[in-house]
């Protein structure tokens, strides 16, 4: 008899029966009140109608086609929709599964594109678990150890940490453009270098939103010396941080942008999307795969677009968010462990340090265990793993923020021995 891989990390002890909305139920009929949304996917909430009816309905007329091999009305449909929320100029597309594989399609779009072969990312980037994309990853050592010799032709700048290095955020932000300038000078020649790769807020490297002027910096330097600027909005896109995209909280344009996660409610779907003229040259056969675009993930993602738009869902989040945020400030301000709150949106995230300054991965992970045992669902991340998140789906009401409020409060000071 075959049993688990011991691959297999759960952050939490449930086994899922099934989701409606906010909750979870697991088989023995328990109901947890799910801040993880399937690591940010299930952004219209579990099994909203109208996309399971619009996925069903797709099933039953066609679940794949092969876009390469013939063309199906899902992706078409999809593509046109696309363009409503899509910044200009981007109005090329390119569908793909998974988040790591849209990164990997950008990459060799830009280096198709300008010829040039390196690839800029940011310190504690996190864009996926393939070659290529742990290449520019180092939200944590975990992600890298043991499995290299990685994609060449990486460099990372520091991105900016307000936090952690007790400066200002415009401090942080001076400081990384101005090693990002060195390594250009030194590492990196401009004419080497392909794309800047960059999150609009660290996601799994902690939850730390691009301060003002950094996003800007680098669209001036990509601009100055003919960069192209990859905005990886896999876990920002599609309403999550209160702006459709994560990249319109600086207003800056994008050359290419990757989405995934919130775009197909959880089938299995992301694309890039560049201007026609820089898509146009990518070289024939260089990009593609069996899945990507499949039928029944372009008729989800039609649905999510459709519901995302006609509930209001990026102003839900944009206010729900902010009462999220207040919530966990006036509770960190009894929790001398929780050193920091943070996020845009609905991604909002607690630091915890201890009395040394140093991160504090143990009571982190205390607070963590207890609140998904009193029953509210939530996720760790950051390279130390001591920033506990949140991400409920974009559907999620105030009442519903108030309840995890109740639910995270108690779960911290049950842990809080020692503070
Ligand atoms: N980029 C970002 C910003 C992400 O958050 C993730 C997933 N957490 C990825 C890329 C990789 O996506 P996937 O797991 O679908 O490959």
């Amino acid at each position: 008899m075959a049993k688990l891989s011991p691959l297999l990390k759960q952050a939490t002890p449930v086994l899922a029966d099934h989701g409606e909305g906010v909750y979870l139920y697991d088989t023995d009929g328990r109901r947890h009140l799910d801040f993880t949304a399937g690591i940010g996917v299930t952004s219209t909430g579990h099994c909203h109608p109208r996309v399971v009816e619009a996925a069903q309905q797709q099933v039953g007329k066609l679940i794949h086609g092969q876009y390469t091999t013939v063309m199906h009305e899902p992706l078409l449909r999809l593509t046109t929709r696309l363009g409503d929320v899509l910044p200009e100029p981007l109005d090329s597309l390119f569908f793909l599964n998974s988040g790591s594989e849209a990164v990997e399609a950008s990459v060799r779009l830009a280096r198709q594109a300008t010829g040039r072969q390196n690839v800029v990312s940011f310190a504690g980037g996190f864009h996926g678990r393939t070659m290529g994309a742990a290449a520019l990853t180092t939200a944590g050592t975990k992600f890298r150890a043991g499995i290299g010799p990685l994609m060449p032709g990486v460099a990372v700048a520091p991105f900016p940490q307000a936090y952690r290095y007790g400066w200002s955020e415009a401090e942080a932000t001076s400081f990384a453009l101005r090693e990002l300038d060195y390594l250009l000078a030194t590492v990196s020649a401009p004419a080497d270098t392909a794309a800047f790769m960059v999150e609009p807020v660290l996601g799994e490297g902690g939850y730390i939103p691009a301060p003002p002027g950094f996003l800007e910096g680098l669209r001036e330097r990509a601009d100055r010396h003919g960069i192209l600027l990859i905005v990886d909005e896999v876990q920002t896109g599609f309403g999550r941080t209160g702006r459709f995209w994560g990249h319109d909280h600086a207003g800056i344009r994008p050359d290419i942008l990757i989405t995934a996660k919130g775009l197909a409610s959880g089938f299995p779907l992301s694309a890039i999307a560049a201007p026609t003229e820089l898509m146009e040259r990518a070289w024939p056969g260089s990009q593609g795969g069996t899945y990507g675009g499949n039928a029944v993930s372009c008729a989800a993602a039609i649905a999510t677009l459709d519901v995302i738009q006609e509930e209001n869902l990026v102003d839900n989040a944009a206010e729900t968010g902010a009462r999220l945020a207040d919530g966990l400030r006036k509770i960190a301000a009894d929790h001398p462990r929780i050193g920091d709150v943070r996020g845009l949106g609905l991604m909002q995230a607690c630091e915890f340090t201890g009395p040394d300054g140093e991160p504090d991965a143990a009571a982190a992970q205390r607070a963590h265990k207890a609140a998904v045992d009193g029953g509210l669902l939530l996720l760790t991340c950051g390279a130390h793993g001591n920033v506990v998140r949140m991400i409920p789906p974009l559907i999620v009401t105030a009442e519903q923020v108030d309840d995890a409020l109740e639910l995270w409060s108690a779960a911290v000071s049950a842990t809080a021995d020692g503070d």
